[in-house]
C-alpha cells in the first residue's frame, strides 16, 4: 500500500527510504490538525526531483483535511484531501519547465499550473493524463 497515515507512518518511511530532503512535518495539514495522509510515491518524487533541480523544492500543500481543503476553497474532491497531490512553489519559467519535464518523466499525468506553485496528482479515478491551469483564481 502506498498510503502512508499519520505523521509516524511518514517518518518512519522516510527513515527506511532514506530520503534527504524532506521531513515528515512538511506533509502534515496546514491548518493545525495534526493529521496527514500522504502516497509515498510522492515522497520520493520529490526527493529525486529536488536532486533534479539541485535547488530546494517547497511544499505549499500537500495533505488537506476536508476542512481545511474548504478553507482554502480546494474542490470537494481534492486529491490533496486523499493524500494523493503536492503543491510546489514554483514563479520562475525555468523552475517550471524543469518540474513539469521531470513529473511527466516520471509517471506524473495530473498536473496544474497556477501563478505561484505546481500541484503534481496521482489520482487514477480522476482524469488522466491531463495538465491543467488556475487562471480563473486571482
Ligand atoms: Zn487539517
Amino acid at each position: 500500500m502506498a498510503l502512508l497515515e499519520g505523521i509516524d507512518e511518514v517518518r518512519r518511511f522516510i527513515e527506511e527510504k532514506k530520503v534527504r530532503y524532506f521531513k515528515s512535518e512538511e506533509f502534515v495539514c496546514k491548518c493545525g490538525c495534526g493529521r496527514v495522509l500522504i502516497d509515498s510515491r510522492l515522497i520520493l518524487l520529490l526527493d529525486a526531483l529536488r536532486d533534479y533541480l539541485k535547488k530546494p523544492v517547497v511544499i505549499t500543500s500537500a495533505y488537506r483535511c476536508p476542512s481545511h481543503n474548504r478553507t482554502v476553497g480546494g474542490v470537494s474532491n481534492s486529491e490533496h484531501v486523499h493524500g494523493l497531490a503536492v503543491d510546489i512553489a514554483c514563479t520562475s519559467s525555468r523552475d517550471r519547465y524543469d518540474i513539469v519535464k521531470f513529473a511527466m518523466g516520471n509517471g506524473i499525468e495530473r498536473i496544474g499550473i497556477a501563478k505561484n506553485f505546481v500541484h503534481l496528482g496521482l489520482d487514477e479515478e480522476k482524469p488522466h493524463p491531463v495538465l491543467w491551469h488556475y487562471y480563473h483564481r486571482k
